[in-house]
């Protein structure tokens, strides 16, 4: 089971897992002399639109090896994508926080909007800028994939190949079909009555707000820094403030409710990250979207590949980075080797495998992290490697590096255990705890 001249694949979803699903294809297929392969993108958002209309839902930060992946790629996000470059991020405790220098030069990463901006209320807010879905799907388009911009109401076979329904009753049957709806809106529904096993991804709610505060405010509180919030408020996880132009965009996992986002707002430590004047405005863009946590089930069949999202992901960060991942590893596998369960089983399935065994790690990472939230000694002990760090002329600052790859994607989670588990690393730490011990 194949791809030939002339096969014709159908991508659900055009989010990066679908854009760069269609754009490997269509490069791998063009690399080995495959002519006239059609991949259709069925995508109904309006990645240019403001508001909810074009938004992916996503705290926008795209990591610094995801950028490198890409340009090796040959893939350079242009300027006109990017909101801010990160070049440094500030945890935030109860005791106070510590605003840390990246470890290297070149470790920047992009913040960006995957859909034309905020919904702008009461005409206050920045003019919008191209939107990084929207890039990616036009990069798709200008390898040949062709757009179609309607909702897929339902999936099914004819004759042992998948079949596409849309909302205005258009009706195709193709060779493979790539399914890349995320976890968010109805898509994943579609792929669970194609009957071929698939069960979805375990998901947790977040939360995405875009509060406007004007590029002078934002350069005098948030910088150019990511700001994380190591704070013990119950119900809370994670929760991070990220510049983007004139506005910063919090970012919340945990046990997401009303009362706990107004709980962190109006906490002393956040609220010294905003104008004293400022308060939550009555109207604002935000959202509740879903997140991947855990693995699905049965997620290839014959003819049939989930990527991204509603495949396998990365736990809690560089979701982006994965989608990158498993879409380049599918369209490998279809153009290099086949489109046969066998074929994705033995060449598709170790990428998703190499990330769901690092996610494993990763929850033993976010278990490590929650402990200093609770514990004083901890988070003056992280806190004040991390400022000695600063002091120092050399590159090797591990508690700080430990932090950025935690909270930024930009490395494994095994790495970041392989780093934390080094003596220098372990005996520093203990060194701190003593030093705030007998300082006690
Ligand atoms: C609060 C939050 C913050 C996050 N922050 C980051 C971050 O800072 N950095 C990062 O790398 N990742 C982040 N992520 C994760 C990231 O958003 C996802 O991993 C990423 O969007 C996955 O891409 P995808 O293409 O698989 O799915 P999506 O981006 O969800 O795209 C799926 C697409 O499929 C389309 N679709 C669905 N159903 C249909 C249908 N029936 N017909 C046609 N089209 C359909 C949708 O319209 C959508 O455009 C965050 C996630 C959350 C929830």
């Amino acid at each position: 089971m194949e791809l030939t001249d002339h096969s014709r694949i159908a991508v659900i979803g055009g989010g990066p897992a679908g854009a760069f699903s269609a754009y490997f294809l269509l490069d791998f297929a063009g690399r080995i002399g495959l002519q006239d392969v059609a991949v259709d993108i069925y995508e109904h958002k309006e990645f240019a639109c403001v508001g909810a209309k074009g938004c992916n839902h996503c705290g926008g930060l795209v990591s610094e090896t995801m950028l490198q992946n890409l340009s090796m790629e040959g893939i350079v996000v242009p300027s006109s994508v990017i909101m801010n470059s990160i070049d440094s991020y500030r945890p935030h405790t109860q005791e106070g926080d510590v605003l840390i220098q990246l470890p290297l030069a070149q470790m920047r990463i992009a913040t960006v909007y995957r859909g034309g901006g905020p919904q702008v209320y009461d005409n206050v807010g920045d003019p919008p800028k191209t939107s990084f879905d929207d890039y990616l799907l036009t990069l798709a388009c200008s390898r040949g994939a062709e757009l179609i911009p309607e909702r897929v109401t339902k999936l099914s076979w004819q004759e042992h190949r998948p079949q596409v329904e849309t909302k205005n009753g258009t009706i195709k049957t193709y060779d493979l079909l790539v399914g890349a709806v995320g976890v968010n809106g109805g898509g994943l529904r579609l792929l669970e009555e194609l009957g071929f096993g698939y069960v979805p991804p375990k998901i947790t709610k977040a939360y995405v707000g875009e509060f406007f505060i004007g590029r002078e405010q934002v350069n005098q509180y948030i910088q150019s820094a990511m700001n994380v919030f190591l704070l013990d408020i119950p119900g809370l996880k994670f929760a991070a403030l990220i510049p983007k132009g004139g506005y910063v965009t919090l970012c919340m996992q945990g046990e997401i409710e009303e009362a706990l986002i107004s709980r962190f707002l109006s906490h002393p430590v956040v609220r010294k990250c905003f104008p004293p004047e400022w308060k939550p405005p009555r109207k604002m863009c935000h959202c509740s979207p879903k997140c991947n946590i855990g693995e699905p089930r049965h997620y290839f069949t014959d003819r049939v590949v989930l990527v991204g999202d509603c495949g396998v992901s990365r736990l809690y960060k560089d979701g982006i980075g994965a989608a990158y991942l498993t879409a380049r590893a599918c369209a490998a596998t279809a153009v290099f080797y086949g489109i046969s369960a066998k074929d994705f089983r033995k060449h598709y399935l170790p990428t998703c495998n190499r990330l769901k065994h690092d996610n494993q790690l990763g929850h033993f990472v976010f278990d490590m992290i929650a402990l200093p939230k609770k514990v004083g000694f901890l988070r003056t002990a992280i806190r004040s490697m991390a400022i000695r760090e600063q002091t120092l002329h050399n590159t090797k600052r591990p508690m700080s590096t430990f932090l950025w790859n935690t909270f930024t994607g930009s490395a494994t989670y095994s790495r970041i255990i392989f780093e934390a588990a080094h003596p220098r690393f372990i005996l520093r730490f203990i060194w701190e705890l003593l030093k705030g011990v007998l300082h006690r």
